[in-house]
């Protein structure tokens, strides 16, 4: 994939890389941590271990802290991600001007390390990249990009812009108010029921990933270059609940499944590539592909 245009601007962007909850010992770092070294060192003791009771027993709240060596973390992929967070914005944009004749309101990306808090509760890198409707902010550790390169084998360019692509297309879902529609089932029918709801919206932000896809291209702003489907399937296959599944316990149950199989992700994440055509789009009545 590459860029004949891309849009850089930060103005929807909230970078908060290498902040962090205030483990104390960060708290009490530098020259108190020096003091207790020496003292434990003439008690005797081994002094990080000092350092660290010190910090588990220290009373107060934890305090925001910094890490410096982190605030810059994954910078290419920060670069990477925005290019594909305001395209797909600038996409939405003319879209929803031109075909729905309503105002797009662009969310903000948030960009983490390790862990935050959203409106939706506190966000730890381990569940991926999400997007919160109660604060229209999409989260991202960019270490999830290396995890889907190294755990979930999926490589390239367009795997990644997929994914952000995909957060992105939960926002319009909310802009449209099927997020909403969506809550109100929710502890209303069966687990089971909801799941099958919860794939369908899941399915539709795959499309609707797809549909930047057609249109970044259309508006001359990214190109695509061979192996770059290949690469945005090797996405949508390797996060099919089927696949994660097969991978962690060696089976599948479907009741269970709330995003997709491998075969549903990719077959409507291409129909919105190929098509462009958001009328297309709709997983809730169209079964697609089982
Ligand atoms: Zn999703």
């Amino acid at each position: 994939m590459k860029w004949i245009n891309r849009n850089d601007s930060e103005a929807n962007f909230e970078d908060r890389r290498g902040k962090g909850r205030g483990k104390r010992n960060a708290a009490v770092g530098g020259l108190g941590a020096i003091v207790i070294a020496v003292i434990a060192l003439l008690l005797g003791q081994n002094p990080f271990q000092a350092v660290e009771m010190v910090n588990s027993i220290a009373p107060g709240e934890s305090t925001e802290v910094i890490d410096p060596s982190r605030v810059n973390e994954n910078e290419e992929l920060k670069v990477f991600t925005l290019g594909v967070f305001n395209s797909a914005n600038d996409v939405w944009d003319e879209i929803f001007r031109t075909q729905m004749e309503q105002n797009y309101q662009r969310p903000t990306l948030v960009t983490f390390t390790d862990e935050t808090v959203s409106e939706c509760g506190g966000a730890s890198a381990a569940v991926g990249p999400f997007y919160c409707p109660a604060d229209q902010k999409m989260y991202i550790d960019l270490n999830f990009f290396h995890q889907l390169r190294s755990e979930f084998g999926a490589r390239g360019d367009l795997a990644m812009a997929y994914v952000t692509a995909h957060e992105v297309g939960h926002h319009v879902q909310k802009l449209l108010g099927i997020i909403d529609q969506m809550n109100q089932y929710r502890g209303r029918i069966s687990e089971a029921d909801y799941n099958k709801l919860n794939v369908k919206l899941e399915l539709q932000a795959d499309f609707l990933a797809g549909v930047w896809v057609y249109h970044a291209q259309r508006l001359n702003i990214i190109q695509l270059e061979p192996g770059d489907l290949e690469s945005a399937i090797s996405a949508t296959t390797a996060v099919g609940d089927d696949t994660i599944q097969k991978k962690s316990m060696g089976y599948t149950v479907p009741d269970s499944f709330t995003h997709g199989t491998a075969v549903q992700r990719t077959y409507w994440f291409r129909k919105g590539m190929e098509s462009g055509d958001i009328r297309q789009g709709d997983t809730f009545n169209d079964p697609g592909l089982r």
